[in-house]
């Protein structure tokens, strides 16, 4: 429909209303060929009979459908799962249906409420929806998760356990001379491989041309091959400032972020590991056997009486806090660790007039990312349309250049503080699920299921935050 110069000649709010509309019905179209293989799965289950249903009755609708539309019948498999799902969740399903949320989000929406008790999704179900309204699929597993992990903390370990059994690495699809290097390892030591290769893609000057994905391979191999850094390619030699070997001590790869209650023991709320998402206490406990610690008090109100906050520098002990609190990049969907990102005042911090300007207290911190601190600071400058509002202590408002408006909360501070995680279901606990079994290995990304998830296009390599190069680190490494 939009082959014949129209999107050219729209102005930006119409091209957005475009962009809305399109992606509603894709969502409604999905839903739609969700339900089809569902029913065709009924059918062939119900041809089978008494005889043939020993679980595996309907597994040829998976071929089928691949036949028909030419998926994977791994993913035919993975569209009737959301089918079945959807049967014990008509709210969920009407709202697919009518293309309100699309199919990435309906998948996590069916796979969080997976396996509860009937009385504890009866709870679920609205909230997610309606989480799903503001959030993008992978916020909104973390949110799922940490709701779920309440309800059921023993089967939330269980099922980590299960998992943590089918770790592995191995080298698969060799292919134009390079091979894919691919694995399963338990949550904390997949981040410590994470971290500990992205601690190493800094180590270089800014002048070496490599990106940053291309900065983690060679790290990785560095590592296996016993060098242990990485080294400059900027061509410059002796005349490189890349320190040669940091005799400073280095952060923690690792941080995790839990109630003192859950620390305990008296309490099983899920921590959150950062950079990876929500884990079970037991998890956390176990790592914390060999932590350092750093307590975050919870604040109501801003320190009075503080004349740190007249320096536009935090103190040590509010950087710290903040980033606590936050948990994760402030951008609307951003899942950047905050332990990674920049410091900002939401109100600007006005260097002439130090009290004109925001002030330099919790309620006017945020943590944002490279990627969305260039974002902000363009908003500030009044460079782009974007606008910002801190609305109070806990809410960031975005609002887009086109008026949609989306705010964050200080995720971080849900997991420290489980109290004012107002929006979790209030169920009678614990609510054992009614099966622990985990679910089939490593779910598809049914609505964009792409082969390859870095963008080509040389312009779009900053898209991603995890790949966006450092720049002027003056507020890292504190
Ligand atoms: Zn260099
Ligand atoms: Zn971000």
């Amino acid at each position: 429909m939009f082959d014949g110069g129209e999107l050219q000649a729209m102005s930006d709010e119409g091209l957005i209303d475009a962009l809305r509309r399109a992606h509603g019905a894709a969502a409604f179209a999905q839903a739609a060929e969700v339900l089809a293989v569902r029913e065709l799965y009924r059918r062939r289950r119900e041809e089978r009979g008494e005889e043939g249903d020993d679980g595996r009755a309907g597994e040829f609708a998976a071929s089928e459908v691949a036949m028909a539309v030419r998926v994977s019948e791994r993913v035919a498999a993975a569209l009737i799962d959301v089918g079945l799902g959807l049967d014990e969740m008509p709210a969920t399903r009407a709202a697919f249906a009518s293309g309100r949320i699309d199919l990435a989000r309906t998948q996590v929406v069916v796979e969080t409420a997976r396996g509860v008790t009937a009385a504890a999704r009866a709870e679920l179900e609205p909230k997610l929806i309606e989480a799903a309204d503001r959030a993008d699929p992978v916020r909104l597993r973390h949110t799922g998760r940490r709701w779920v992990g309440r309800l059921d903390p023993e089967g939330e370990r269980r099922r980590r356990e299960v998992r943590e059994g089918e770790r592995d690495v191995r080298i698969r699809g060799v292919r134009d001379g390079v091979a894919l290097f691919d694995g399963l390892l338990p949550a904390a030591a997949a981040q410590t491989v994470a971290m500990r290769l992205r601690e190493m893609s800094h180590e270089v000057c800014e002048e070496d041309p490599r990106t940053m994905p291309q900065r983690r391979a060679d790290a990785l191999v560095a590592l296996a091959d016993g060098s242990g850094r990485l080294r400059c390619e900027c061509g410059r030699g002796k005349r490189c400032p890349a320190p040669k070997s940091s005799g400073e001590r280095r952060r923690p790869l690792v941080q995790i972020g839990i109630s003192a209650e859950s620390l305990l023991g008296s309490r099983e709320d899920p921590a959150l590991l950062a950079g990876y998402g929500p884990i079970d206490a037991e998890l956390a406990r176990r790592i914390a056997e060999s932590a350092e610690f750093q307590v975050i008090p919870e604040r109501t109100e801003d320190p009075s009486g503080d004349e740190e906050a007249d320096r536009e520098e935090p103190p040590v002990w509010l950087d710290r806090e903040v980033r606590a609190v936050d948990g994760l990049c402030r951008f609307p969907g951003c899942t950047m660790p905050a332990t990674l990102g920049r410091i900002d005042h939401s109100r600007p911090f006005d260097r002439a007039h130090p009290r004109r300007g925001g002030a330099t207290v919790p309620s006017n911190l945020a943590v944002l990312c490279t990627r969305h601190h260039r974002l902000k600071k363009a908003a500030d400058d009044g460079e782009t349309a974007w606008r910002t509002d801190r609305l109070d202590a806990d809410r960031l408002e975005w609002t887009s250049p086109e008026g949609d408006v989306r705010t964050t909360v200080r995720e971080g501070a849900r997991y420290l503080f489980p109290h004012t995680d107002i929006e979790a279901p209030r169920l009678p606990w614990p609510q054992p699920a009614e099966e622990t079994e985990a679910p089939p290995a490593a779910a598809l990304d049914l609505t964009y299921p792409l082969e390859r998830d870095v963008p080509l296009h040389p312009g779009l390599s900053t898209a991603i935050p995890e790949d966006d190069r450092p720049y002027a680190l003056e507020n890292q490494g504190r």
